[in-house]
């Protein structure tokens, strides 16, 4: 049976519930234990999949095929356990779980309320594979007092009262406003959100602090005398020069063994930091600096492309080098030559994307790529434009194109070398798709095996030639293309075992050209950086070495 630990936020939203929940994953870690963490939200969106990129960040897969939260991304990166579809609930997959089976009948003629039917359906969810981890971590969404997010505090509530006295412990982020005309850190929000949280039936255990000061002893004390937590129990947050320093900076802070302590677990075991001490080495004492430039679309908002910055990152701690990624908004290379402003990166990469806006930009970016002989990496939409780009400017097919702009336009204005895929195998099962099906859920999503041709240069990268990648997306390069694109020296490398669907294309003859129809992204650690990225990383270094 595992422990939990209920992690919930206050005073304001965008603490890092996210990060701290991931951290405190990884410090148990480090202390022995498994871990599995787990996000409940209150929005009412069945799961992140249909919300844009602007509003919610980017949208994380897991092996199993689930479209979740950004934050199970944090989690995968810090504790390395592969998040699953049970791993991360909305209020709108526990409303329509509840009114599903309200329809088949299941409650036998009961009225169905929040208390208990919404609350059970929680409690279930946050129970599921208690038997698997020594800790269960759930972070709730939102804040403390929102009306959306009720029904889940009092389902934590109600699954702490239930289990064992000393099964579950609950941990709180708040904030710490510092006053400058009066010269202080300010404890009355979190005192207030603490109140907000005990009047729904929940006494916090662990309260962690943000604020951008160190908590002076004396504010310390207030906060544990009126919280009531012990004075150990209030943990500093301090802003951080990298999200990797949490685990270490949580450590100095004793996060962990508040944790322990609450759990009445003595003596506790000693905690192995050496991988976070490696981490931090690597981040910290990098030794010069690659410059990448990501032409995108959601550039405005850097989470919409949170794990291809970590995996960047990554593969800069691989190789010792700082990488600094600079978004660029693909529209621009429509109207202006992509030169002036890509001659100065040592590589490109072109992320995933959805809809039209953009993608001559993006198409533009790739021939730039490919004819200056600059590392490039296009994952998933950035793959489908280097083999557009292939094919008009080396297959001469000048009006090859993507069959999801045509859709979209209602015209066939293109040669369709990316196609709406409706079949697909998918372990040893068919899967099904029509072009009017449901948008939430329905494309080609999480793990498939892609077989890589021996003596390719991926085949080199992963120093394997049978990998698993994540997927999401609806259209696929068409292979039908193959034998007229490598002849122009484009090379399908990778491909799905029944050898229908092309997973990975690459250049030959260039130092570094490399698309792949999945999300390696979505793999990285900065303790096991994606090889591609590793690979990516150490050619542009090559390119910083060159200029
Ligand atoms: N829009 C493309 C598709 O659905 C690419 C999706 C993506 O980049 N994730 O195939």
């Amino acid at each position: 049976m595992a422990r939990y630990v209920f992690i919930t936020g206050g005073v304001v939203s965008s603490l890092g519930k996210g990060l701290a929940s991931a951290a405190l994953g990884a410090l148990l870690q480090a202390r022995g234990y498994s871990v599995r963490l787990r996000k409940l939200d209150p929005y009412l969106n069945v799961d992140p999949g249909t919300m844009s990129p602007f509003e919610h960040g980017e949208v994380f897969v897991t092996d199993d095929g689930a479209e979740t939260d950004l934050d199970l991304g944090h989690y995968e990166r810090f504790t390395g356990v592969s998040a699953r579809k049970t791993d991360s609930v909305s209020s709108g997959r526990i409303y329509s779980t509840v009114l599903e089976k309200e329809r088949r009948g299941d409650y036998l003629g009961k009225t169905i309320q929040v208390i208990p039917h919404v609350t059970n359906e929680i409690k279930d969810f946050i129970g599921i594979g208690d038997d698997e981890v020594d800790f269960m971590l759930c972070e709730i969404g939102g804040t403390v007092g929102d009306i959306e997010g009720l029904p889940f505090f009092e389902a934590i509530r109600q699954f702490a009262q239930e289990k064992a006295r000393g099964q579950c412990i609950f941990m709180h982020l708040t904030l710490l406003p510092w006053i400058a005309a009066s010269g202080e850190l300010k404890t009355k929000p979190t005192q207030h959100s603490v109140k907000e949280l005990r009047s729904i039936g929940i006494a916090p255990d662990v309260l962690v602090c943000r604020s951008d000061k160190p908590i002076p002893e004396k504010e310390r004390e207030k906060i544990a005398l009126f919280c009531n937590v012990r004075k150990e129990d209030v943990i500093a947050a301090p802003d951080l020069r990298s999200i990797y320093e949490a685990p270490l900076a949580y450590h100095r802070e004793g996060l962990d063994q508040a944790v322990l302590d609450a759990f009445s677990i003595s003596p506790a075991p000693k905690p192995n930091l050496d991988r976070w001490e490696d981490v931090a080495d690597r981040i910290f004492n990098a030794e010069g600096e690659v410059r990448v430039a990501i032409v995108g679309k959601y550039t405005q908002l850097e989470d919409a492309y949170k794990s291809i910055a970590e995996a960047l990152t990554h593969g800069g701690m691989a190789n010792r080098v700082k990488v600094r990624s600079e978004w660029i908004e693909a529209e621009i290379f429509e109207r202006e030559d992509p030169a002036p402003y890509l001659e100065g990166f040592h590589a490109i990469l072109v992320p995933g994307g959805f809809g039209e806006r953009g993608t001559e930009g993006k198409i533009k970016a790739a021939e730039f790529a490919r004819t200056r002989n600059i590392p490039y990496l296009g994952i998933c939409l950035g793959m489908q434009m280097a083999v557009i780009e292939a094919a008009r400017n080396l297959a001469g097919m000048k009006t090859a194109g993507s069959e999801e702009f045509d859709h979209e336009a209602g015209k066939k204005r293109f040669e369709p070398v990316v196609y709406h895929l409706k079949e697909w195998v998918q372990g040893n099962h068919k899967v099904a798709r029509k072009v009017e099906d449901d948008k939430g859920g329905t494309m080609r999503l999480g793990a498939y095996t892609a077989h890589l041709s021996p003596g390719s240069k991926v085949a080199e990268v992963y120093g394997d030639t049978v990998i698993e990648e994540r997927h999401r997306h609806r259209y696929e390069v068409d292979i039908k293309y193959r034998d007229k694109l490598e002849e122009q020296g484009m090379c399908f490398s990778g491909m799905s075992p029944d050898g229908r669907l092309p997973e990975i294309v690459e250049v030959k003859d260039h130092p570094w050209f490399i698309g792949v129809q999945f999300h390696p992204e979505l793999k990285s650690k900065p303790f096991a950086p994606h090889p591609l990225f590793s690979d990516f990383i150490r050619a542009a270094k090559e390119v910083e070495r060159l200029v």
